[in-house]
């Protein structure tokens, strides 16, 4: 079967090591794990020009995100394996940077079609000490059930250790394109309840392995639904007004969700299972209400949650060290913690 590279068995002590001998290079930096959060999308651009510009601006929200936080980001554009192309790219790539960058504790995927709208929220890393993967869903939709939604691979963190290595492998031999993928399909539609017959996912494929393998794997995986990890647009979007009349930012949950994932929009894509027109005014109303959140902090804010353009909320003044006091997000968090 497929394999995603030269089976690598002791990581944790060559990992260890490399640590001990590059002290400049630590995995915990201030207190804090080193995350590298990695996104990307398709090596060509996308069916329409608009589906570019939401590319950009998700990414405009990922790096503000990140910068805000303290967290690297890496972008990639590239099908390191022809075989695992499309939305199994993910794969090789997380891979390949736990191997490259030792230094980094967490690797945290997040599609390009989902957005940040809680910019203070922080994940908290605490909780996950014990745990090398993290992922949104619900235990009954996984194991009574055995929904092909009961987790979501938009969004997730793995840890860089042997544990992920040999995840990874475990959970790439459905991916390569062509018959594997096309006869792995039919399985898992046959397996999970609610699944439309097309060709292996991973998240379908990530499912039906921790299923099928409890045993092995559920012990270091945390399913995590205290808050939106991951959270559906479609019961989201049109609640942005009334969570900003109500609740204010830092929450992450239904009061104000840490991330707004666009499921079955596709905005680069052909095909979306929804209108198109709802699927851009839904995203550009996503990241207008998480862009408020960083223009605060510049003194601004948007016209409306439609509107690409801002207006000024507080006067210019000849000691701005005032207002880094008050609005700098790293410090309110700080506060709150
Ligand atoms: N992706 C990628 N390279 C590709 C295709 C997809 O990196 O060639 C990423 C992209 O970030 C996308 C995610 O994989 O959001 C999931 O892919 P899919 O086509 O399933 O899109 P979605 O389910 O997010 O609409
Ligand atoms: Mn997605």
């Amino acid at each position: 079967t497929y394999t995603l590279g030269p089976k690598i068995t002791n990581w944790d002590s060559q990992r260890k090591v490399w640590l001990t001998q590059n002290p400049e290079f630590p995995s915990i930096v201030n207190g804090r794990a080193r995350i590298l959060l990695l996104t990307g999308s398709s090596p060509g651009p996308c069916d329409k020009p608009i589906g570019d510009y939401y590319l950009l601006k998700s990414v405009k929200n990922k790096i503000d995100y990140c910068r805000l936080h303290g967290i690297e980001i890496m972008y990639n554009m590239a099908h390191l394996d022809e075989e695992l192309s499309g939305y199994w790219t993910k794969l090789p790539m997380i891979r390949r940077l736990m191997l490259s960058h030792p230094e980094v504790e967490w690797i945290w995927w997040m599609d390009s079609d989902a957005l940040f709208t809680d910019i203070l929220f922080e994940i908290p890393l605490s909780r996950y000490e014990k745990h090398n993967l993290v992922i949104h869903g619900y235990p009954d939709l996984l194991f009574n059930q055995k929904s092909w939604v009961a987790l979501n691979t938009g969004v997730f963190l793995l840890r860089n250790c042997q544990w992920s290595l040999d995840l990874l492998d475990a959970w790439a031999p459905m991916g390569p394109k062509g018959p594997v993928r096309d006869e792995a399909g039919k399985v898992l539609t046959a397996y999970l309840k609610g699944r439309p017959a097309f060709e292996a996912d991973d998240q379908s494929a990530l499912i039906y392995l921790l299923l099928t393998q409890k045993d092995k794997w559920m012990d270091k995986v945390y399913v995590e639904n205290q808050y939106y990890l991951h959270g559906f647009w479609e019961g989201l979007v049109d609640k942005y007004e009334e969570m900003m009349e109500k609740y204010h930012p830092g929450l992450g949950d239904e009061r104000w969700p840490f991330v707004t994932h666009f499921v079955g929009c596709k905005p680069c894509g052909r095909y979306a299972d929804y209108a198109e027109e709802r699927c851009f005014k839904s995203m550009e109303r996503a990241f207008n209400f998480a862009d408020d959140q960083v223009m605060k902090l510049y003194g601004f804010r948007h016209r409306g949650l439609l509107s690409p353009k801002v207006k000024r909320i507080r006067n210019e003044t000849v000691s701005p060290l005032e207002f880094v006091d008050m609005f700098d997000i790293r410090r309110t968090h700080e506060e709150t913690k």
